[in-house]
């Protein structure tokens, strides 16, 4: 097999970027400058350890760019401290979970399937197998948390972390309330800002930094970055959980976050990576970034309210972000077939879990959309309508070819000359 294929197929898988309509609510498209630096000759350097104490030599200019990465993540977020090494949004949850508990303490997050994620509990992954998972819910009459639940559960189950945060929630939460619940069982309280991280450093919704222990983030969502992850401090604090220097003094938070991540968790830390990280917190601290995601938003306002008038189901009536997600039991179909037909029609999305889903989660009664991707291909309040349209005729008539070919086409035309990025 020669190389030469991968470049072939690369470039196919851009032209399937160019030419569809990206609605998968955890995607976006990066800067070329971004692209640049995440495929750059960094990709060469080990540099264990962090910057000024490596394990490495030849580390001097790595280091000055994870500093600056550092620098505009605590900027671009108003944190205290910032560990920007994680790989992945799950990595940077596992060191987290590594930091503050036990194997078999209680965790309690949001239900998958009322939008929680994985790494917040799942029997499947390190979350729930390696820890005691207990959830809270959403209300089955209007799809939002609730908060009388979240407290009753914690109350009785006593979780040593609470989780907030969500990949399939399309409301704000309340922060403060969470915070009360974790004070009361002196609970550790996290933040998963990964889906709304961009509208959150830019102040369309509610800053959980000052209610919550500890905020973990990925960095390609609503951020619009390369992929990764990262974890941030409001403020630093004594770690309540026993650990000491050598020297016998209480470790600060941000000393056993450090050790979590390395070595607790990763090795050789991505400086290539990390240098993209650091210019996409560069691009989230400008005002074309800021005016992105108002647009981001008034985009996925439009776009629920044209389905809703097209008699979509969206679970709580709207969103507050950049996310809906879609009941379509009126709509006689499951989530496995709206996926598979829209994307014949070169609209990508993704099948999801509704709150209280009578199918499992390989077909599941849902679909989850998001306006971040296709908002940075410059699509405003007009095309959302064309889009319900588009997403209404499919879902209609799923196995019919001359709908899907004639849709196909018009999103076809709409991308058609649009790059990937625009600001
Ligand atoms: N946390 C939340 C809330 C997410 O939605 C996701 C990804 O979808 C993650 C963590 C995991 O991120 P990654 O895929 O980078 O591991």
């Amino acid at each position: 097999m020669e190389t030469k294929k991968i470049f072939e197929l690369i470039e196919k898988e851009k032209e399937r970027q160019t030419k569809g309509l990206e609605l998968i609510a955890s995607e976006n498209f990066v800067s070329e400058e971004v692209m640049k630096a995440a495929g750059s000759v960094l990709t060469n350097k080990y540099a264990e350890g962090y910057p000024g104490k490596r394990y490495y030599g030849g580390c001097e200019i790595i280091d000055q760019i994870e500093e600056i990465a550092i620098d505009s993540a605590k900027k671009l977020f108003g944190a205290s401290y910032v560990n920007i090494q994680p790989h992945s949004g799950a990595q940077a949850n596992a060191a987290v979970l590594l930091a503050c508990l036990k194997p078999g303490d209680t965790i309690m997050g949001l239900d998958l399937a009322h939008g929680g994620h994985l790494t917040h509990g799942s029997p499947v992954n390190f979350s729930g197998l390696n820890y005691n998972p207990v959830f809270y819910k959403v209300n089955k009459e209007d799809g939002r948390i609730n908060y009388d639940d979240m407290a009753a559960t914690a109350r009785r189950e006593k979780p040593k972390m609470i989780i907030v945060g969500a990949s399939a929630y399309s409301r704000d939460f309340d922060y403060r309330k969470f915070r009360e619940v974790a004070d009361e069982i002196g609970a550790v309280l996290m933040a998963d800002i990964s889906h709304p991280a961009g509208l959150i450093a830019k102040g369309i919704l509610i800053d959980p930094l000052p209610y919550c222990d500890i905020v973990t983030t990925t960095t390609h969502k609503t951020l619009r970055g390369t992929r990764g992850g990262m974890i941030m401090l409001g403020k630093d604090f004594e770690n309540p959980f026993g650990y000491k220097t050598l020297k016998g003094e209480v470790k600060m938070m941000s000393q056993v976050i450090d050790g979590a991540v390395f070595p607790g968790t990763q090795g050789g830390p991505l400086e290539h990576i990390i240098s993209a990280k650091a210019i996409t917190f560069i691009e989230a601290l400008s005002d074309q970034y800021l005016t992105y995601t108002h647009q981001v938003v008034k985009n996925a306002q439009v776009l629920s309210k044209a389905l809703i008038e097209r008699n979509f189901n969206i679970i709580s009536g709207g969103t507050d972000n950049h996310l809906m997600l879609i009941d379509l039991h009126n709509k006689n179909i499951t989530g496995k077939a709206a996926e598979k037909a829209l994307e014949k029609a070169d609209i990508t999305c993704n099948k999801n879990m509704i709150p209280y889903d009578d199918r499992s989660p390989f077909v599941t009664s849902g679909i989850r959309l998001g306006t971040a991707a296709v908002t940075t291909r410059g699509l405003k309040e007009d095309d959302m309508i064309k889009i319900a349209d588009f997403i209404n005729e499919v879902i209609a008539d799923p196995e019919n070819k001359i709908v899907i070919d004639k849709v196909k086409k018009e999103v076809n035309a709409m991308m058609d000359s649009r790059p990937l990025f625009q600001w």
